[in-house]
């Protein structure tokens, strides 16, 4: 080991040969690092908290004024409520129309950014497949548009409706259907939510094979409409292949029914597909079978500093050279996005001093010692290499949580000045960090970062999912403004396109997406997606004004 090696490094490093604990093992309190993981709130909570009124939302319309509600879709009336109460109960139906139900429905309308807000004053709570069936049915039929909601967290304005649109919300179908813990395959509601499933699964050994920070709040379906990749994609994979079966309701109400619990089924075309990634614009996602693997029984979890993103590259390479097969997530965060957690939660850095660059890894392995010598190695040679500068290994399942806390808090900590621009691109890894520098140094040339209210911007950040070459570049700012959105719109766009990335690596295209979705796919591409969106949804009831 190199004399030269941190001394917190070197103490871990010792320690880390002690046999890690199992991740669901009761958590204790030790020291400084004993602060909950889970840090993010679910969005009914933002607003029951009276620091962040929901009035202080524009409402999209007056936001993009340029939007026009389509005059195709008829606008709800009494006698609409009335066969909704009969069609799925008195007690599922939110009903603003005919009564004042604002304070209810206000979570529905309005996003987890604070960003898009809607002007729906009704909302459907089904409990069956059959339930949703009759009802996309009569809206159909009707030509009254719907916007299907899981749990309200995407980062895309595509949960929440634009104007009157009917909100169909998917919470009350949260029943786990049946666990096969030979195959691994769990059969859901599309409304149970992730961390829920996460546990059941965790009591029979098994996980999840998707993680992210809003898991105490998003919604299976949801997860599904919006494929989301999260934490761990770089160790098993996305949804595209994990999916193995779903049930789903189209705007004519007929039930998909393609609920297979098979991992391979060369019978035809794959339509599931096309609802995986869908965001609710074919149809509504009622049911999911799911491949979940052997839950790790050694889960070991190391954070670093560095003092370039070159020397993050170099950890990267380094770590699928000497950890390979155990290694389930390599995030990359920023010294500013740090910064903003430690701000915002008041928690004790994990490392002393400041690092241009942080990087969170995970092995996840079945063998404990077998895991710590590689990670031994692995730590041997960062440290002897100078790659890294300083960096702490957990000891148990308190300080993992800890440590990912750092990670998954930067969302919550960033919005917590006013709202955020964020941007959820590819691009290739070299370049991945050339584009939060370069958007910072265009939005200060501009005189739109500073230090007090006068400046809308409060600064540029990046961290993400470096393992899959996912940036999450943000921008926390004290408020909305127009300056602010067209200084990096479609400019970050240009930037993406020009190295063949994706403008939408996983939160989908939503509202915030759809005039942009050239940028990253061709004109062919984009026709033969809207003929699939006419053939399901001919009336184009469900989802409008998102997407393509
Ligand atoms: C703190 C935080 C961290 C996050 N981290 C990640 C991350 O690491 N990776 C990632 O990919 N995303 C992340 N997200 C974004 C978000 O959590 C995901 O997009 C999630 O999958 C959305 O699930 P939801 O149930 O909240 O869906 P919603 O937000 O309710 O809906 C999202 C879209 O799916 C549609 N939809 C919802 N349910 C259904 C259904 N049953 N049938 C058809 N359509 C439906 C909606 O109409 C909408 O278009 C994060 C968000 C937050 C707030």
């Amino acid at each position: 080991m190199s004399s030269s090696a941190p001394k917190v490094l070197a103490r871990a490093f010792r320690q880390a040969k002690k046999p890690s604990v199992p991740r669901l093992k009761p958590i204790q309190c030790i020291g400084s690092l004993c602060e909950p993981i889970r840090s993010f709130s679910t969005t009914r909570q933002r607003w029951e908290d009276a620091t962040e009124p929901s009035h202080k939302v524009k409402y999209t319309t007056d936001m993009y004024p340029t939007l026009k509600r389509d005059p195709r879709f008829s606008e709800i009336t009494p006698e609409h409520i009335q066969f909704f109460k009969s069609a799925i109960g008195d007690e599922a139906v939110v009903d603003g129309v005919t009564k004042d139900a604002a304070d209810d429905i206000e979570a529905f309308n309005s996003d987890w950014m604070r960003k898009y807000r809607g002007h729906t004053k009704l909302v459907l709570r089904p409990k069956t497949t059959e339930e949703v069936s009759k009802i996309l049915k009569y809206c159909n039929e009707n030509k009254l548009a719907v916007v299907p909601q899981g749990g309200n967290s995407g980062l895309v304005g595509g949960s929440v409706p634009v104007f009157d649109e009917i909100v169909v919300s998917l919470s009350r179908m949260n029943q786990i259907r049946s666990f096969d813990d030979i195959s691994g395959i769990l059969v859901v509601d599309a409304g149970v939510i992730l961390e829920v499933a996460d546990n059941f699964l965790a009591e029979h050994n098994h996980l999840f094979p998707l993680d992210l920070g809003a898991k105490g709040s998003c919604q299976i379906g949801g997860n599904v409409a919006t494929n989301a990749g999260g934490l761990r994609l770089l160790r098993y994979g996305s949804l595209h292949g994990n999916v193995l079966g779903l049930e789903a309701v189209l705007p004519d109400g007929t039930i998909v029914d393609d609920l297979g619990k098979l991992r391979k089924n060369n019978t035809g075309y794959d339509l599931k597909q096309l609802f995986i990634g869908g965001e609710g614009t074919i149809g509504i996602i009622t049911g999911v079978s799911v491949f979940c693997p052997q839950r790790s029984k050694a889960v070991n979890v190391a954070y670093f500093g560095l003092p370039s993103f070159e020397h993050v590259q170099k950890a990267f390479r380094e770590a699928k050279v000497q950890l390979g097969e155990i290694l389930s997530a390599f995030e990359l965060m920023d010294g500013q996005s740090q910064g903003f957690v430690h701000q915002v939660t008041g928690n004790k850095r994990p490392l002393e001093g400041d690092h241009p660059f942080y990087v969170l890894i995970e092995t996840s392995g079945s063998n404990g010692e077998h895991d710590n010598e590689k990670l031994e190695q692995f730590l041997e040679y960062v440290m002897g290499e100078e790659i890294v500068s300083d960096g702490v290994l957990a000891q148990d399942e308190t300080q993992v949580r800890s440590l990912w806390g750092w990670r998954e808090g930067i969302t919550e900590a960033i919005g917590h000045f006013g709202g955020t621009y964020k941007y959820d691109v590819s691009i290739p890894i070299q370049d991945l960090y050339k584009l939060v520098e370069e958007t910072r140094e265009r939005l200060l040339s501009k005189g739109l970062i500073g230090d007090d209210d006068s400046y809308p911007a409060i600064g540029v950040v990046g961290y993400g999912h470096m393992g899959d070459s996912n940036l999450h570049l943000n921008v926390p700012v004290r408020r909305y403004t127009k300056e602010v959105e067209e200084a990096i719109e479609p400019w970050v766009y240009e930037w993406i396109q020009k190295r063949s990335g994706s403008i939408s690596a996983e939160h989908g295209l939503g509202i915030a997406k759809k005039k942009y979705i050239g940028y990253s796919r061709s004109e062919n591409m984009i026709k033969l997606m809207k003929q699939i969106k006419d053939l399901y949804d001919p009336q184009g009831i469900m989802n409008p004004y998102k997407y393509i």
